[in-house]
């Protein structure tokens, strides 16, 4: 068993401010062996699906401490159970754990050893945090019902956790309620952001492929330009957004990438486009998807070439449960007090696998801020020169072990 230092954490059933403070000034005393490991995990970056050292050493510590491990659900998913007493209540804490394909720009000790690829989105953070809840959870806390640790591959675009529910995550291990945290740059280190309905939004992408007659430059009496038609599209799916979504909606189409030609004297027999789709309302997403198909049709048919839409469904809308959202909320008014919490942040644009499992259970995903102004930790997710901020390990572990405290004790 892993050793039960002199840390004692909490132990009753509802937890006052006082509490809360000593809960994270405890995690903070013994928070290096998780910056380690954060650090550990940040110079070995796998790609969605591949995370089997990352996966592996995620089993290993739940293991050692004493969780029942499901490994390899969903391909490199990992899922640590323990329960305590007799209670029914079952929670669900949920990490990503994969990597992006980007060449790290930072010069740090424990920067990226993998070229080509790095943990540009804190992925790594959010195991590291996980793991260390997961540790007190286990040594230092008594609680009344079923932890179940959910830790996933490719959130990514992958849709890691689409496949962890096909293998069957919630039906071996049922939740009531799940949640999530994620990283967010730009807002202060270990502030907390909540928002309840629709949070994040849907992404699907489309190719359009527009057939014409190719020919010579000189007689385009003799073509059918797939390359004018697909001009002419790209300047009509901007009235989607414009003229077709209620104002009070949001939504986006981005045209990004525009392929047709090769020479300044021959009409190409086909140009592509690639689009990005985003919405957060499932009803706008649907409109988007007619719209943009109807649009093409109607274009191409008006100048003479056909054009298909292969559309592909990427991550749904995510959207917060009000109660859980409540519930979540409070603890973190608890453990950092309300100038360290937003209550209602805006909705992102941004998509966010972990909106499947809030289709099928209860939950809220939150925010923890990474940094802000000038600091370090305000380098945006995505960017070369990104990386997770460690002040976070130990406020954002308390935070976990203070929601599953309070979580088991309703
Ligand atoms: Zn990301
Ligand atoms: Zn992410």
């Amino acid at each position: 068993m892993a050793q039960r230092n002199s840390v004692r954490l909490l132990s009753r059933s509802t937890c006052s401010r006082s509490d809360m403070t000593y809960l994270r000034d405890a995690l903070s005393e013994r928070v290096g062996e998780f910056i380690q490991l954060r650090r550990d995990i940040h110079q070995h970056p796998e790609l969605a699906f591949e995370e089997h050292r990352t996966s592996a050493l995620v089993a290993d510590k739940l293991q050692a401490w004493g969780y029942a491990v499901h490994r390899g659900l969903g391909g490199t998913g990992v899922v640590g159970t323990l329960t305590r007493g007799t209670s029914q209540r079952r929670l669900g804490l949920r990490a990503d754990m994969d990597a992006l394909p980007i060449q790290e720009a930072n010069g740090v000790a424990w920067a990226s050893t993998k070229p080509g690829l790095m943990h540009a989105c804190g992925h790594d953070g959010h195991t590291a945090m996980l793991l260390a809840a997961a540790k007190a959870l286990a040594n230092d806390v008594t609680f009344d019902g079923t932890l179940n640790l959910i830790f996933q591959p490719a959130e990514e675009g992958g849709g890691g956790a689409v496949r962890m529910m096909a293998d069957g995550l919630f039906e071996q291990h049922p939740c009531d309620a799940v949640f999530a945290m994620h990283n967010m740059p730009g807002v202060r280190t270990g502030h907390f952001v909540f928002r309840d309905g629709p949070a994040m939004a849907s992404s699907d992408y489309a190719t359009i492929r527009i057939h014409g007659t190719g020919g010579h430059g000189a007689m385009p009496h003799r073509a059918a330009d797939p390359l004018v038609a697909a001009s002419s599209i790209v300047m009509a799916l901007q009235t989607v957004v414009s003229r077709n979504v209620d104002p009070l909606q949001t939504a986006v189409v981005t045209v990004g990438a525009m392929h047709a030609g090769q020479a300044n004297n021959v009409i190409p027999a086909l140009a592509t486009l690639e689009l990005s789709v985003r919405a957060l309302d499932p009803d706008v997403r649907r409109l988007l998807e007619q719209r943009i198909k109807d649009l093409v049709a109607a274009q191409a048919q008006s100048f003479g070439v056909t054009a298909e839409v292969d559309w592909r469904a990427g991550y749904c809308v995510l959207v917060n449960a009000v109660a859980e959202t409540d519930f979540a909320r409070q603890v973190a008014l608890d453990l950092v007090g309300p100038d360290r919490v937003t209550l209602h942040g805006p909705a992102l644009t941004g998509s966010e696998d972990f909106a499947f499992m809030l289709e099928k259970i209860p939950g809220s995903y939150l925010l923890i801020g990474n940094g802000d102004g000038d600091s370090a930790g305000a380098c945006m997710v995505h960017n070369p020169g990104y990386d997770f901020n460690d002040d976070n390990i130990a406020t954002g572990a308390a935070y976990w072990v203070a929601l599953a405290e309070r979580f088991f004790s309703q």
